[in-house]
């Protein structure tokens, strides 16, 4: 059997899109941590977020925020500090994004430029962000605190996205859709920083020859499409309604029967059995990597 590293989104991903629930996928995170598989969390939410979903799922691996603006490495995972890294915690940040104030000026600029209100994160107040979300105001508050990555909200036709999506490339910046907002950013996307860690875990030595290391990845929405152009075995989770988003389509794309966490549980079962399947005689994998 390969050694695996899944990158997982986190809403509507491995957490329920309503909920925020990953009740569902126990099954396959039971089989993820009993077979030493490592589970990053790739996610547009912020630090302040997922820190306390860590401890909800016992979480010991990296994790990536704000759309990969910046990877967060316990500082006990490689026996190594990585690359253009500085110490915050108690971990090694790795930062891509552009800081949050110059993304709120440019929304403001974009704002004059469309002649159209755009409602960002910073516009919000937190009753506002419940409303919107469905987080308790405890998250909410927590999802308020951005770095790298500012949320917003567009209402207009098709033609008044295209212009706001033009304005923003043409200041130098990225935009990206997930399941709720549309997303400014700078020049950071979910695969990019998915290389930084895959690099870190091959220089760790996992496998000596590295030819056995694969990768899976799981998303919903069009902000996964750079993680899941990145990995081995691409798996895409259906939306609340049923359906998969319509802007991805890879050709080794895995489309999970179900939604959401429910989704994610059974493709990953369905890896990691045919994976055992394959190898019959294959030992679990020795990986000191927590
Ligand atoms: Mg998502």
């Amino acid at each position: 059997m390969p050694q695996y590293l899944l990158f997982t989104d986190l809403d509507g991903s491995l957490l329920d899109g309503n909920t925020y629930s990953f009740d569902e996928a126990q099954p396959a995170l039971d089989l993820l941590r009993s077979q030493n598989i490592p589970v990053i969390l790739v996610s547009g939410k912020t630090c302040a977020e997922i820190e306390p979903l860590r401890e909800r799922l016992e979480h010991q691996a990296p994790f990536i925020v704000e759309n990969g603006a910046a990877v967060y490495v316990p500082l006990e995972t490689f026996d190594f500090t990585p690359e253009r890294s500085r110490r915050r915690a108690s971990y090694h940040v790795i930062e891509l994004g552009t800081p949050y104030a110059l993304l709120r000026d440019v929304l403001r600029q974009i704002e004059d430029a469309v002649g159209t209100r755009l409602r960002g994160f910073g516009d919000l107040s937190v009753d506002e962000v419940m409303a919107t979300t469905g987080l308790s105001r405890e998250d909410a508050l927590r999802s308020m605190l951005r770095e790298f990555d500012e949320p917003f909200l567009v209402n207009g036709p098709p033609k008044l996205i295209e212009e706001i999506c033009r304005q923003i490339v043409t200041r130098g910046l990225n935009w990206t859709r997930g399941g709720r907002f549309f997303h400014l950013m700078g020049n950071n996307d979910k695969g990019r920083a998915v290389e930084i860690l895959l690099r870190c875990y091959k220089r760790q030595g996992l496998d000596p020859d590295l030819s056995d290391l694969e990768t899976i990845g799981i998303g919903d929405s069009l902000n996964d499409l750079p993680l899941l152009l990145t990995v081995d075995h691409p798996i895409l989770v259906q939306k609340p309604d049923g359906s998969y988003d319509p802007d991805i389509d890879l050709p080794n794309l895995i489309r999970a029967p179900g939604v959401g966490p429910a989704g994610w549980n059974h493709a990953v079962l369905d890896i990691l059995q045919r994976a055992s399947e394959e190898t019959p005689h294959g030992q679990p994998l020795d990986i000191r990597i927590s």
